[in-house]
């Protein structure tokens, strides 16, 4: 990092992901500032917690209104009328059509506003869900035209892009926080912070991940 003051905007849900991300970027830049998205997800604890989250940590959190991404494409996450379901060969009934092409890009003016080159996201191929929106190559894609479109040099960070659900578990307990990422933060889809509900796919990855991670942790001692 060089001597100037960075300073970064992480995109965050108040989710495990997005909370180690938080974490990454407060040990990596200057100045942290969160922003969280309000589309009419099912779980209004989902801001809530996000809120929490950076309150504690002290860090400005921004909300912004995207109820539009309701009101083109709803969708398992903001009707409680969808089931969560993946079927073979089809995108996941989760999926929300343009929804990091849209956060990543009002992420990255809300930088632009406050002074921010870097923009922090938790997406990640490595447990590919089957969003075409959270690949490498896309995100590199959008950091090129976002950098056009406004004739500037922001970078969009992804620290979690390559890892599995262990191993975002380890960053987190490298960072010291694996505590604080495990109680407060809220994956689960049915609503329940912590460990969540258990039964989930989102609680089943998260559950598998921490035990293979306190597994990998203990065999090496
Ligand atoms: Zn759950």
């Amino acid at each position: 990092m060089n001597e100037a003051k960075e300073k970064a905007v992480v995109v965050f849900s108040g989710g495990q992901d997005s909370t180690t991300c938080l974490f990454w970027a407060l040990e990596h830049f200057d100045e942290v500032e969160t922003v969280t998205f309000d589309y009419q997800q099912r779980h209004r604890k989902e801001i809530e917690t996000a809120a929490a989250i950076a309150e504690a940590q002290g860090v400005r959190h921004h909300l912004l209104d995207m109820s539009l991404l309701h009101q083109l494409a709803p969708n398992a996450l903001t009707r409680d009328d969808i089931a969560v379901e993946h079927k073979e060969g089809e995108l996941p009934s989760t999926f929300v059509p343009g929804r990091n092409l849209l956060f990543l890009s009002f992420a990255t003016i809300l930088a632009r506003q406050i002074g921010a080159k870097h923009v922090v996201t938790g997406v990640c191929q490595t447990d590919f869900s089957g969003y075409p929106d959270c690949r490498d190559m896309f995100i590199k894609s959008l950091n090129v035209t976002l950098n056009l479109s406004m004739d500037d040099e922001f970078v969009l960070h992804t620290p979690l892009m390559w890892l599995d659900k262990k191993e975002t578990w380890a960053l987190a307990d490298d960072l010291g926080v694996l505590e604080t990422v495990r109680e407060q933060t809220l994956t689960c889809y049915n609503g329940i912070p912590g460990d969540g509900c258990g039964e989930c796919p989102a609680c089943e990855l998260r559950r598998r991940g921490l035990e293979q991670h306190l597994a990998a942790k203990e065999e090496s001692r």
